[in-house]
């Protein structure tokens, strides 16, 4: 059993610049009291994210916030995995958007690419890696995986990103349709989240 360094209470920096995820990660660190701050807030660069797996891109991200704020930081790299498509976008998810982050062109690219293969298979997952870093460079990384289906056309305005083309296993509305605080409770992201909190946050105080 590895043990964790525990992220013991004061400022975290949430290393997104993408206003979906942070406002999803803020929402899943609210009942742990912690002090959140974001890394556009701090004025933070983005890293290129020159990784091969969503870990080394979320541990690079985690890392540069951390360094560059003298604190913690939390980062995600996340995306789409598409079964017939061999695992795209994956982590070229935001690329497939464009530069403009044209989701309605990235999730047509992906249904064109299901098309021209003549798939039948439209089994998906969204796949997220929290990384928690300090600025003496130790991390740690937490996967989380949410196994769906994609439908065409896109459905619901209530996520971000390829949302409106993803039904969640064992739900019949896409993402897009979902409240956010039923999706935040069981994305990839909050998959994730529960292993990173059960290893590395302290017991949250009982609700009095
Ligand atoms: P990155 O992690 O910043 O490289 O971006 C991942 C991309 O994956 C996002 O820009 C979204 O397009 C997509 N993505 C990740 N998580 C979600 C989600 O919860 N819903 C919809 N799209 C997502």
């Amino acid at each position: 059993m590895p043990t964790f360094r525990r992220f013991t209470g004061g400022r975290l920096v949430v290393a997104s610049h993408n206003p979906g995820k942070a406002r999803e990660i803020d929402d899943l660190l609210r009942p742990f009291g912690v002090d959140a701050v974001s890394a556009a807030a701090l004025g933070l660069p983005e890293p290129e994210e020159t990784g091969t797996t969503f870990q080394a891109n979320a541990e690079l991200k985690a890392l540069a916030a951390a360094k560059a704020a003298n604190l913690p930081a939390l980062a995600d790299d996340s995306g789409l995995a598409v079964a017939a498509l061999g695992g795209e976008p994956g982590i070229y998810s935001a690329r497939w958007a464009g530069p403009e982050r044209d989701f309605d062109l990235a999730m047509r690219k992906v249904w064109l690419a299901l098309e021209a293969k003549n798939a039948v298979d439209y089994r998906a997952e969204f796949i997220s890696v929290l990384s928690l870093a300090w600025p003496d460079g130790q991390r740690h990384s937490f996967e989380g995986i949410v196994p769906g289906s994609l439908v065409w056309p896109p459905s619901g305005v209530k996520g971000f990103g390829y949302d409106p083309m993803f039904i969640p296993a064992g739900y019949d509305v896409t993402f897009g349709e979902m409240e956010p605080a039923m999706k935040h409770g069981i994305s990839h992201r909050a998959v994730a989240f529960r292993k990173l909190i059960d290893a590395c946050f302290a017991v949250p105080p009982a609700a009095s």
